[in-house]
This record gives structure tokens, sequence and C-alpha cells, in this order.
């Protein structure tokens, strides 16, 4: 049987947590230096190494399988894909950006204005679709100096923290697009290869989930378990354990790590004590 190809970027911001992801999946990868094919021992798996830009064209023709990529490149390179899984990295938005000193108040702003972009097709489409006609002016890397050295009015950039668009005195106007790493596939994947990718897919799933969850564990009185209960927003009923001072116990439960947040006064207000929050390493249902 013939293995699932399955491409990742070469170097990049999204190379290392690719790699990631697939270890924590249990995948060995053997790096060899600078080698840009790798087979797998044990999943029935090849990794290929490729230029992020050429990575949609690659899995829309069917030289690889399958990749993980932003979903900025796949819509910029407008190849019809399959998104297979939304992989929660590497999240993003494409947004158009002016000096601070602009005074914009719309979209309107940018007519008849020049913007520079690395992604000029993603723009061209939101620009039409917002009916306003601006030049295009496409650089390869550093688009935030554009402005600062007269080259164009404003941008259209890839944006997270925003700390870049800050040091380079822009402020964002509005989002284009928003993006994360994906997993994408060919459209005509074989029975065969299809089946792999359910076994990858089922533990990249297990990984996920237990990314967002914790397990999370207290001490609390007898007599306030139901209250306790009622105010922890779990998957399941809670595991009640005695402790072996009386009128204690331990609860136990897994929980959404950003809903923890939300409830933890009310928790130590109720009277649990020792809570612990612990990392879940896969978790199957
Ligand atoms: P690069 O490392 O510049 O080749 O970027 C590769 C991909 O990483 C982009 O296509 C996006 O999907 C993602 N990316 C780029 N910039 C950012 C950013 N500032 N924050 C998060 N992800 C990003």
């Amino acid at each position: 049987m013939s293995n699932l190809k399955l491409a990742i970027q070469k170097s990049g911001r999204l190379h290392q947590e690719s790699l990631s992801l697939l270890k924590d999946c249990g995948i060995t990868i053997d790096n060899g230096k600078d080698q840009l094919k790798i087979n797998v021992p044990n999943f029935p798996l090849e990794i290929l190494y490729l230029r992020n830009s050429d990575i949609p064209q690659y899995v829309y023709d069917g030289t690889v399988d399958i990749a993980i990529i932003g979903s900025n490149t796949i819509e910029e390179k407008a190849k019809e894909l399959r998104i297979v899984e939304n992989l929660g990295f590497a999240k993003c938005r494409l947004s158009l950006a002016v000096p601070k000193n602009e005074q914009v108040q719309d979209l309107s702003y940018f007519q008849n204005k020049k913007i520079a972009t690395s992604y000029p097709n993603t723009l061209k489409s939101f620009l039409e679709k917002n009916h306003i006609k601006a030049e295009i002016h496409t650089i390869s890397g550093s688009v935030e100096i554009a402005p600062n050295i007269g080259l164009a009015d404003g941008i259209c950039d890839l944006v997270s923290s925003g700390s870049t668009l800050f040091k380079n005195g822009l402020v964002e106007t509005s989002i284009v697009l928003e993006s994360e790493a994906v997993l994408a596939s060919t459209v005509k994947l074989s029975i065969q290869k299809q089946e792999i990718l359910d076994k990858l897919l089922f533990r990249i799933r297990a990984l996920l989930r237990a990314r967002k969850q914790k397990y999370i564990l207290m001490n609390v009185p007898n007599d306030k378990i139901p209250d306790i209960t009622k105010i922890l927003p779990v998957l399941k009923s809670p595991t009640i354990m005695p402790l072996a001072q009386e009128g204690w116990s331990s609860l136990h439960s897994v929980i959404e790590e950003n809903k923890f947040w939300r409830v933890i006064d009310d928790l130590k207000e109720a009277g649990a004590e020792g809570i612990l929050i612990i990392p879940i390493n896969k978790m199957v249902l």
C-alpha cells in the first residue's frame, strides 16, 4: 500500500509547530540534515518539506495528498482544496493598515490609493467586493515599511499581535481575512489513502481536544459538593473520592481552560481548596 504524502512548510513560521503536532501524534520524524523527504518508520506517511507558497498547487494537482498550510495561502492561490481540520495554531488575520496619523472612517479611504501587499489576489477580490478601486503594489516581504518610504499609502499584511504594525507607526483599519493553520487535502484521494488520513485525523483530533481541555482536581467539604458541581462547566459529572480527612472529598473533572478562569473565584467562595489544573496529553471520547 502506498504511503500518504504530507507536505509541510520547509522553513518559516509553520514549520516547527507542524512538526510538533505530528510528533505529539506519535509520528517519529528522524530529521536528516537538509533532507527534503522523510519516510516515517511508524506510520504509513511520507513527509515532504516544501516552499509555503508552492504547497497549494502540489496538493491541488495531487503531487502530495495532504498538507499543513495557512488557510490564507490557500485563499491567495485560489486552489480548490478540501479543508479537513482547523489546527488552531498560526492564527492571524490579513488586515489593511495605514500610518497612524491618517483619519480613516471606512474603506472608502482606500479609493484611488496605493496599497502594498504580498497577498494581491486576496486583496483584489476584497476590494472588488467592496467596490473600491485602488492600485495594488505587490512586494514579497517587509511590507510594513512601504508607507514610510513613500511606496504606498497603506498596506495589507498578516497581523497577529499587532506589534510589527505598532513598531512601524501603522494602525489596523479593517480585517480582510482571518487565517489559521489547517490540514488540507486534495479532492481526489484514493480510498486507501483516505483510510490512512482517517487514522491520522483520529490522532490529531484527540490531541486538539486535549490541548483545549485541562484536568481539574480540588478538595471540597462534602456538604458543598452539590454547589461546586453546579458551578463547574464540565463535560460529564465529576469523580468524587473521599479524602483521609473526615468530611472532605477530592473532586476530579475535565474543564475547558478558558472557562476555568471564569469560575475560579466562585469555586473558592463555595469552599473549594487546593485546586490543581493539569494538562491532558490526549483525549479520546
Ligand atoms: P512565513 O513564515 O512568513 O512564510 O508565513 C507562513 C504562514 O504563517 C503564513 O502564510 C500565515 O499562514 C502564517 N503567518 C504569517 N504571519 C503570521 C503572524 N504574524 N502570526 C501568525 N501566523 C502568521
